[in-house]
């Protein structure tokens, strides 16, 4: 294999694999982002083997190295964004801006968890019995295999490995294969800052292998996931043949209300990026927007008017708000259930539609939907692009039950100047998170995140609360002479 190959990282060694992978830009499909060694379950098997042998010693570290080398980690993700950035939009597709927006934030979890490193405390209490001592600590949990997705090729590994590391625990990251240049310079940088041999591996290949074999292997503690639900449930099979921990987090349909007494500028223009930036392509994305009827007709045609701005383009090109979809197959699967929306009776009032731009890359115009019921497919798929639904409702209850019926539950929005409504949304509301004037996408790095219902599956990511899920309990008890 070639030197212009980006290898694997397993115990602390590049490492070729039997096969490469070509790493496409969406945008330009005559740009080639890079080639790519392909791990294969063999490597795994290593990588797995090599992060067992470092425990012992990371698990063990000094708390101020730890916390250095999450802080080089941190600083130099930040001091680089917009170069990182760059390779970023141009493997999946995203607005440089955004690119540049992810790789800041990446570095942010590392310098977040590089402070939480010092904050791991425990409790000391009295025993129910006489002239005993309890202590209740945490410690490392061992092993954790990372399993990322597409969407958000930096940002998902850095709030897995970030808190990973900063715990204790040992990693084999396994991105996804369509995205490999963010993870392999995220391994690039953690192969200077002096974590020790094994503690962090790498390795680019396929799900139906190399995700396979770290989700069944005994030698894996914990699994970390993000991706889609029927790949969430099939892992989480797996984890529990071994009794190896598992938190997943996987699909949406998030909705947006809209009320009559709401800001009309404000929530278009939180409709508009929540539905569309980022291509459609979050988590988080607002798919189905939930309009009181006495705001309807002016709220679509101010949306309407405002996706009409929009440019869709090349995600290197300035002033381009919407990039590319990731690949051909999911661009297919986005104009399927455009076509679906519209033989379930859904009325295409603005895009939806393929275009062929200066670069040969894989473009849709943001499609928005009017006169669709939360009972059509459309309302109850995640579709992941940019696709969004309106769905007129009469009151306030009603907007509320439309919104908590779905089998997802991870984001969701309420746009109103009502405090009573304000509030009574956000007790009642079934998601994860919950946002008031404000789009369903963009979340702290602080506070936890996750979902209800399909959308997630164990504890809770990011902010202290990660720690439940890398972090194991220990009660101590002694008896003091
Ligand atoms: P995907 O499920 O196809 O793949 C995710 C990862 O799982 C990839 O690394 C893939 O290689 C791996 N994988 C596939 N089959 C596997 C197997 N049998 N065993 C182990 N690993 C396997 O998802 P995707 O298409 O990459 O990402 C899109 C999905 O991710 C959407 O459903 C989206 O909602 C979800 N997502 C969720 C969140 C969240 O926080 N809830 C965030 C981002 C994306």
């Amino acid at each position: 294999m070639s030197g212009d190959v980006y290898r694997n990282y397993i115990n602390g060694q590049w490492l070729e694999g039997q096969k490469i992978t070509t790493n496409l830009n969406p945008s330009d499909t005559s740009d080639v982002v890079g080639q790519y060694a392909k791990a294969d379950a063999d490597d795994c098997v290593a990588a797995i083997a090599s992060a067992n042998k470092a425990f012992d010693s990371w698990s063990q570290s000094a708390l101020e190295a730890r916390k250095a080398i999450l802080d080089m980690i941190g600083d130099e993700l930040i001091e680089r964004k917009e170069e990182i950035g760059a390779i970023l939009a141009r493997e999946e597709g995203k607005t440089l801006a955004e690119g540049i927006g992810e790789v800041g934030r990446s570095g942010q979890f590392f310098q977040y968890y590089a402070a939480e490193v010092l904050r791991l405390m425990g409790e000391n209490t009295a025993s129910v019995r006489p002239g005993i001592d309890v202590e209740v600590h945490r410690e490392p949990l061992g092993v954790v295999g990372i399993i990322t997705p597409w969407n958000f090729p930096m940002a998902v590994a850095a709030w897995k490995v970030a808190p990973a590391l900063a715990y204790g625990n040992c990693v084999v990251l396994k991105p996804a294969e369509l995205v490999p240049a963010s993870a392999w310079i995220l391994a690039e940088i953690i192969s200077r800052s002096g974590l020790p041999d094994g503690a962090f591996n790498l390795v680019m290949g396929s799900g139906r292998e190399v995700g396979e074999k770290l989700t069944s292997s005994a030698g894996v503690d914990a699994i970390t996931f993000t991706g889609s639900v029927d790949v969430g449930r099939h892992i989480a099979r797996n984890c529990i043949e071994n009794m190896s921990r598992i938190q997943l987090e996987m699909g949406s349909k998030n909705a947006l209300v809209v009320l009559n007494d709401a800001d009309l500028q404000s929530a278009v223009d939180c409709a508009v990026a929540g539905a569309y930036f980022g291509t459609g392509q979050k988590c988080t994305a607002s798919s189905r927007i939930i309009v009181e009827s006495g705001i309807h007709d002016e709220f679509v045609s101010k949306m309407t008017e405002a996706m009409g701005k929009l440019v869709v383009g090349n995600s290197m090109t300035p002033g381009v708000h919407i990039g590319a979809v990731v690949d051909e197959r999911q661009l297919l699967q986005n104009l399927k259930y455009v076509e679906l929306a519209k033989e379930e009776g859904a009325e295409l009032v603005q895009g939806g539609e393929r275009l062929h731009l200066e670069t040969d890359g894989y473009f849709m115009s943001p499609a928005l939907f009017i006169n669709t019921s939360n009972e059509m497919q459309i309302n109850r798929d995640e579709v992941f692009g940019p696709v969004a639904c309106v769905i007129k409702v009469d009151s306030y209850e009603e907007a509320l039950e439309v919104s908590n019926d779905s089998d997802f539950g991870l984001t969701s929005g309420i746009m109103t100047t009502s405090l009573k409504y304000a509030s009574h949304f956000k007790r009642h509301s079934k998601s994860g998170c919950v946002m008031v004037n404000l789009p369903t996408a963009g979340t702290d790095y602080h506070v936890p995140f996750g979902g209800r219902k399909s959308s997630s599956y164990g504890p809770r990511e990011q902010g202290q609360y990660a720690r439940d899920f890398y972090t194991i309990i220990k009660t101590n008890y002694s008896k003091p002479y």
